[in-house]
């Protein structure tokens, strides 16, 4: 088995449900003729999962946009292709460990899973700086909904002053101790490896236009996965890249070993840069 591939936009807290429909919409039109090409051989994405973390309140009108999408997707006659894009996955940018109680503005696991949300991420940068998520709430988030059957991806990355400081690697080490919750919890994580993938974001590079270098990305990504691996023994998780990612510098990136597809905040606001980034991890 091999690791397979992914392309994920987060659009933050932008773009409302009518945006989201029109978005929709327009991304329809744009992925016609890539679907022929999906077909005749040019494009593949077998073992490649591309999806949309949208708004809490969105997830509704893009869950219903999406089933549409994926209905055009498999077109009479082409439904058993596997170079075929399948589906836009849809997926909450938060999530909380419990299933429900006092905790005010928060959405559980079986809310999300009642209106047909498979993805979540976990423990983006932006949640770390501003909304005082931790590597403990990361743990409890991504094993409570890794437990719950969804799809996590868990964000880390260091900081511009913790790499200046020589001290990434330590800083993505302890961020991958921390949200396995040490060597003890790690093996809780054991069952649902095949729902588990990582970004790797450099907090200078996200939103910044800064991208990290493919080497620079690249050492970080190698060094995660020996994490993983020492954590958890040999694995397929698949590890994306966060960071300005942008149609001019993502095949680059995606031309490394260790870097399994990106998480794209920015360039996958609008449909023509999202659609471009599609069509290249097609093409790799
Ligand atoms: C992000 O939101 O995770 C991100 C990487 O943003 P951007 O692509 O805009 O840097």
């Amino acid at each position: 088995m091999s690791r397979s591939k992914l392309l994920f936009g987060n659009w933050k807290m932008n773009h409302g449900p009518k945006a989201t429909h029109e978005y929709f919409q327009a991304l329809k039109t744009k992925l016609e003729p890539m679907r022929a090409r999906a077909i005749t051989g040019t494009l593949s994405f077998s073992a490649k999962s591309v999806g949309l973390f949208v708004p809490t309140l969105c997830l509704h009108q893009a869950l219903q946009d999406a089933a549409e999408l994926k209905s055009s997707l498999h077109a009479v006659g082409q439904t058993t292709s596997p170079r075929n894009l399948q589906e836009l996955h849809v997926g909450a940018q938060l999530a909380h460990w419990a299933p429900n109680g006092a905790f005010t503005g928060e959405t559980s696991g079986p809310m999300l899973k009642e209106i047909g949300i498979g993805w979540v991420l976990v423990g983006h940068s932006e949640r770390r700086q501003f909304f005082g998520e931790t590597d403990q709430t990361v743990h409890r988030r991504a094993l409570s909904l890794l437990e719950q059957g969804f799809s996590v991806m868990v964000c880390i990355g260091e900081t511009l002053g913790e790499r200046e400081a020589g001290q990434t690697a330590a800083v993505l080490s302890r961020q991958v101790d921390g949200f396995l919750g040490g060597r003890e919890l790690a093996a809780r994580f054991a069952p649902h490896l095949a729902r588990l993938s990582l970004a790797y974001e450099p907090v200078w590079a996200i939103g910044t236009g800064q991208t990290a270098t493919p080497e620079q990305a690249e050492e970080a990504h190698e060094h995660i996965r020996a994490l993983l691996e020492s954590f958890l023994g040999p694995n397929e998780i698949a590890i994306a890249y966060g960071g300005s990612v942008t149609p001019e510098n993502f095949a680059e990136l995606l031309r490394k070993p260790s870097i399994d597809g990106g998480l794209v905040g920015g360039a996958s606001l609008k449909v023509d840069s999202f659609t471009t980034l599609i069509d290249i991890l097609g093409r790799t």
